[in-house]
């Protein structure tokens, strides 16, 4: 059945592609993301363009309200913006860790609460929440983007189960590693927070392998996989509360769960 949907975070990487793809299926995709100007491909695929900063209040609440005028609606909602903060915990500034939470956490909440009262009216609706790997398990100078993903799968689980009996489901995607701007975004400022000083050796190798990760061909997932999840999840009257999915995904997890952490620590610490 063709929906009304609206994700975040599509002028990139996994938003853009999720975005596309639903077009392509035949939904209508309000498309939200702070470059207006690189969802052009999108509005030209016959979905729409929302500016909206999810730190800003007024932009949701602007956005939401040209989707109710247009289409009197909001089935399914994407929380997908996000970014990777990483660096160490010493040498970032608490402000900047806290615009971390602003975005993955207090943003994706924000633009749930906006939506919800539609959902909730018309006793229906998806909310489905892009957390990570990341959610699970950990990385070296990664805590604060670890700390928002963790803080996520909580919140999702809780939420799902205050939504039961309203008719809306809440449903966690966990992508492992996808071939976005993810890598780029988040290595430069990582070398300029922990480049020098005492965390300067693990900054250089957490970046190298950064780099290894996203560059080198095969390392990564397609963000293809992830619009895949997400549309199944969509399309199903019965979603899973979670689709794990993409590079390395499964097999983390899996190593930390069953091995316990001091293993999985040597195992992280190995590869860089
Ligand atoms: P990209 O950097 O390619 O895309 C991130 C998107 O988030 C962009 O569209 C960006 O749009 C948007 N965004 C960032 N900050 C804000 C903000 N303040 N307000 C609104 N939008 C914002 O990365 P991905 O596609 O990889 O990331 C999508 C999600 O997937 C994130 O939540 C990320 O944590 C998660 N993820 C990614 C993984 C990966 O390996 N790529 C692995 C696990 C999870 P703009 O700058 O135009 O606002």
């Amino acid at each position: 059945m063709k929906k009304v949907i609206l994700i975040t975070g599509a002028s990139s990487g996994i938003g853009k592609k999720t975005a596309l793809t639903l077009i392509e299926q035949g939904h209508t995709v309000y498309a939200a993301a702070r470059r207006v100007e690189k969802m052009q491909d999108i509005v030209e695929s016959g979905g729409h363009a929302l500016k909206m900063d999810v730190t800003q209040v007024d932009q949701i609440t602007a956005g939401v309200d040209t989707m109710i005028k247009e289409q009197g609606k909001i089935d399914v909602l994407i929380n997908n913006a996000g970014y990777g903060l990483y660096g160490a915990v010493e040498d970032i500034p608490l402000e900047d860790a806290r615009r971390q939470f602003e975005v993955n956490l207090f943003g994706l909440a924000a633009v749930t609460k906006a939506v919800l009262p539609h959902m909730r009216m018309a006793r229906s609706g998806k909310i489905i929440n892009t957390s990570s790997v990341g959610g699970k398990i950990y990385t070296p100078l990664g805590a604060w983007y670890h700390a928002t993903k963790h803080a996520v799968e909580g919140w999702s689980d809780s939420l799902r189960l205050e939504l039961k009996d309203k008719g809306i489901d809440v449903v966690v995607i966990e992508p492992g590693i996808i071939a976005t701007e993810f890598g780029e975004v988040l290595y430069e400022p990582m070398l300029n927070y922990s480049g020098e000083g005492p965390y300067a050796d693990m900054a250089r190798k957490v970046a190298n392998a950064t780099k290894d990760v996203y560059e080198k061909k095969g390392s990564s997932s397609p963000p293809s996989v992830i619009a895949d999840a997400i549309s199944k999840a969509i399309s199903s009257t019965r979603p899973k509360t979670r689709y794990r999915v993409g590079k390395l995904a499964k097999p983390l997890v899996w190593l930390r769960t069953f091995l316990g952490d001091r293993i999985f620590d040597k195992a992280v610490m190995t590869q860089v």
